[in-house]
This record gives structure tokens, C-alpha cells and sequence, in this order.
């Protein structure tokens, strides 16, 4: 895996599209249980392609991950196709993007996987996406995208990955703002392009979050903002009309969950 993270490097390529590469220090990243959980391959695939994308973005997680998959490696020691696997990790190129696509096992199958997979290496032609270059663990997933209105200026595009989270791309328009919810379960969020705030932060490519049940917030960007979440429960919509989405958005939660 070639990660650029030099701003040098980004200018050098600028007829290619652009790498969801964090232009700032990244200033929020998953919890250590949860890089653990991942090095030890225990998440739902949705949360795996999360991780796996953030790690790309950043060398601190992904530093770290490898002290956990080395750790582990340690305690299995003997055998010899871990081995193997350990000795790759103590190289230079660990390829997140290939074990994640290891991991995964997203419905599409045959040629109309190896057909996603051209569309995305020449870059998805999508409404929100155009010139980004995604993370690897999100290319699959961003193929043929169907984005749906929420709100004004805010659409959402739910891909199905497993069958216990919902994972959506969000782009939030310049100046847009979603419904205020808060969340009967957990929901991750990796920025991707642009920035956006709500009543606990600002947050940059690359950030990763973790709201919940305890969190009511309303996402709003300047910018603009295209982020990818996963939910392991639907929002609760907590003021104003929106409410009435309630019982709604928990038939479409289970209705975004994939391979039923
Ligand atoms: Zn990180």
C-alpha cells in the first residue's frame, strides 16, 4: 500500500484524482479496543472497512494495529502459516486493503465484481465523489452508488456490507445541516473530504468519531462535507418534525442492512 501523505507529493499529481489524504493533523482516531478488535479480526465487516479505511489514512493507527497484530502473533507463535503472515508485517508493506478485501465478503460475485473493480480504479463517476480518491477499503463499496435525499442539502447512499451494521456514505452540502438525532446504538464516523462540526468538535479528513446513545448532535459543515458512517442501530431523530422519521427510520435501518 503507497500512502502519500506529503502535501508536495499531492501537488505533484494534480491531473490525477485526489487521495481522501488527511491535509491536517488528524486529531480523532479509534479507540484502542477497537484497533485491537480489529488486529484480531473480531468486527462485522462494516466496522472492519471503517478501521481499515482511517488506517490508510493514518500511520498512528496503523502503527499501532501492528503492534497488535504482532502481539498476537506472539501468542500464536509456532505455527507456521502465522508466521508467515508475521514476517509480512514486519516489512514495509502491509496490505490493509487486501486483507480487508480478505475479510469482507461483499455480495457482488464473478464479473460483476472484476466490472466494480475497473469502474473504481478509474475513479467512481459519482455525484459526490468525482475527483476523490477514496481509500481502498471503501472502493468496492462506492461502486454504483444511489444517493437519496434526507434533508436539504444532505444525501445519504447506504451500501450493504453485513448483516449487523448499516453503512452509509454522507455528503453534507456547503452550509447544510442534517436533523438533530442522537443514536439508539453507536455510529462511527470517517470524514473523507471537507470538514464539518456539530456541538462537540470540528472535524478534518481522516478525523474518526464515535457518537452514542448519550450523544444529541447536529452535524453541519461550511464547506461541504463527504464522510462514510457505521451504525450498529438506526438515529433517533430528537427535535422538531423529524421525530416522525422515528419509527420509519428503523424499517429503513434494517432494510440497509446487507446480505439477508
Ligand atoms: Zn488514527
Amino acid at each position: 500500500m503507497k500512502m502519500k501523505i506529503s502535501p508536495e507529493q499531492e501537488s505533484q499529481e494534480s491531473q490525477e484524482p485526489r487521495e481522501a489524504v488527511a491535509q491536517h493533523p488528524i486529531q480523532h482516531h479509534p479507540a484502542d479496543d477497537m484497533l485491537e478488535s480489529f488486529a484480531r479480526r473480531e468486527m462485522p465487516a462494516g466496522m472492519s472497512v471503517i478501521v481499515s479505511a482511517h488506517i490508510e489514512m493514518c500511520a498512528l493507527c496503523r502503527a499501532r494495529v501492528r503492534e497488535f497484530e504482532a502481539r498476537e502473533m506472539r501468542e500464536w507463535s509456532g505455527a507456521p502459516e502465522l508466521a508467515r503472515m508475521a514476517a509480512h508485517i514486519d516489512g514495509e508493506e502491509v496490505d490493509f486493503g487486501g486483507m480487508i478485501e480478505r475479510i469482507t465478503t461483499l455480495p457482488r460475485q464473478g464479473a460483476e465484481a472484476a466490472a466494480a473493480r475497473e469502474a473504481s480504479a478509474a475513479g467512481p463517476q459519482d455525484r459526490f465523489i468525482k475527483d476523490l480518491r477514496l481509500p481502498r477499503a471503501l472502493r468496492r463499496a462506492a461502486t454504483r452508488l444511489r444517493w437519496t435525499r434526507l434533508a436539504e442539502g444532505i444525501h445519504q447512499a447506504v451500501v450493504p456490507i453485513d448483516g449487523e451494521t448499516r453503512c452509509e456514505f454522507i455528503h453534507i452540502a456547503a452550509g447544510a445541516a442534517t436533523p438533530a438525532h442522537s443514536h439508539y446504538g453507536r455510529e462511527h464516523t470517517l470524514v473523507l473530504q471537507g470538514r464539518f462540526h456539530d456541538e462537540l468538535g470540528s472535524y478534518g479528513n481522516g478525523d474518526f468519531l464515535l457518537r452514542n446513545a448519550s450523544h444529541e448532535h447536529q452535524p453541519a459543515s461550511d464547506e461541504g462535507c463527504l464522510s462514510f458512517a457505521v451504525l450498529d442501530q438506526p438515529l433517533r431523530f430528537t427535535r422538531g418534525l423529524s421525530r416522525l422519521l422515528n419509527p420509519i427510520n428503523r424499517l429503513r435501518f434494517r432494510a440497509g442492512l446487507g446480505s439477508r
